[in-house]
């Protein structure tokens, strides 16, 4: 008998559920077509329009919903002008990394054979790699508890060496696993600004405790502001990127910018238990309501949480609709046959989602 997985949905704010809704179509339609697995999604209320109406940004009743769900897919939440009374966005995703302590924040950065790029991508070389962003910690610590007066504001970066070991330990199995997939030569470089602060020393040596249980990896460190350099410079180089919150939270959107802008960035955030999916891009309130959000970013992202729940439950099937789902994306952006306005065309949301259906051929 398939086995159903319980997916726990936020469609968010902005142009979060135009996004959402054809993504969930297509896992559905994924779903109906295998014999091994179901899938039945909830959704739960949360974000910056919730907030305003009910005065809770994140209801203890969705929180408790997500934790016992197989997996959170995520669009995007928060909205300019809502916010908490200190002034600061309303964002549960946040909240959500937190609460289920989803350490690594992952970042695929891939541009496919025919994938536009901004860059000039010489012939022989391919950009892909991920970059992981520490999810929890950080500079992000304090975040919303940050001491501001008249004259002054504080804010701690925190790097423990609980969460740095996981961190790295997550950091290298990927790059084992790619290794063995032959997406990457099996590489790890810890980004940081250990010449600079000591926090980032403590960071740098974990990372090379860790480096001496995977030798079959190899191991390097680069300065932040060098890979900001090198990721427009010579992106092929890279394979896994290990990084700080903040470092992470920044490189990921230049990321974004090599593949031809965030509408086409997915991500998620993982623990050891429980994972949310979700764009790397917000709510862009811009653009709500017009039908003409790209959905590719959501819709990687959920082909990510196949893949996720599939290496998870020891179901090759579900991983492998996963990489179905990432292969018929790439097939429709190489084509060409159905570009959103912000790479370009003139392709509604819905148009780009069916193509990407029809690409599936289910
Ligand atoms: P946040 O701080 O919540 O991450 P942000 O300030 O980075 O949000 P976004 O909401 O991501 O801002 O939007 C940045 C720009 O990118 C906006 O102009 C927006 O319209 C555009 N954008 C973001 N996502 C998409 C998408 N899926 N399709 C088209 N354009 C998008």
């Amino acid at each position: 008998m398939a086995q159903t997985f319980e997916i726990a949905v936020f469609e968010g704010d902005g142009i979060g559920p135009e996004i959402m809704v054809p993504t969930v179509n297509i896992l559905k339609k994924m779903a109906a077509a295998s014999a091994d697995y179901a899938l039945s999604f909830t959704t739960h209320p949360a974000g910056a329009a919730y907030y305003a109406i009910s005065g809770e940004s994140l209801p203890q009743a969705s929180l408790d919903a997500a934790g016992q769900a197989d997996a959170i897919l995520l669009s995007a939440m928060g909205l300019p002008d809502v916010r908490y009374a200190d002034g600061t966005e309303i964002s549960p995703q946040i909240d959500l990394r937190k609460a289920f302590n989803l350490f690594a924040g992952v970042r695929p950065v891939r541009v496919a054979d025919g994938q536009h790029s901004p860059l000039k991508i010489p012939k022989g070389r391919e950009i892909d790699f991920v970059l992981i962003r520490e999810s929890t910690e950080g500079l992000f610590y304090t975040q919303g508890s940050g001491e501001v007066s008249e004259t002054e504001a504080r804010e701690t970066l925190r790097i423990t060496r609980d969460v740095s070991e996981k961190l790295f330990q997550f950091a290298f199995n990927l790059a084992q696993d790619r290794k063995v997939r032959r997406n990457g030569p099996g590489r790890v470089t810890c980004v940081d600004k250990a010449n600079v602060f000591r926090a980032f020393a403590f960071f740098r040596s974990i990372f090379d405790e860790t480096a001496k249980r995977f030798p079959d990896v190899v191991a390097d460190h680069a300065y932040v502001d060098a890979t900001a350099l090198w990721m427009v410079q010579k992106p092929w180089d890279f394979d896994v990127l290990v990084t700080e919150n903040m470092f992470g939270d920044i490189l990921s959107d230049l990321g974004a910018g090599l593949m031809g802008g965030l509408g086409v960035a997915p991500s998620a955030d993982i623990g050891l238990e429980q994972a949310v999916f979700q764009p790397c891009h917000g709510s862009a309130p811009d653009i709500a309501g017009q039908g003409k959000a790209n959905p590719i970013a959501m819709i990687l992202s959920g082909a990510m949480m196949l893949e996720w729940l599939g290496v998870k439950h020891d179901m090759l099937s579900l991983a492998a609709d996963g990489q179905r789902i990432r292969q018929a994306v790439e097939r429709v952006m190489a084509d060409g046959v159905a570009v959103t306005a912000d790479l370009g065309g003139a392709a509604s949301t819905i148009d780009t989602a069916d193509a990407v259906l029809a690409a599936l051929d289910l």
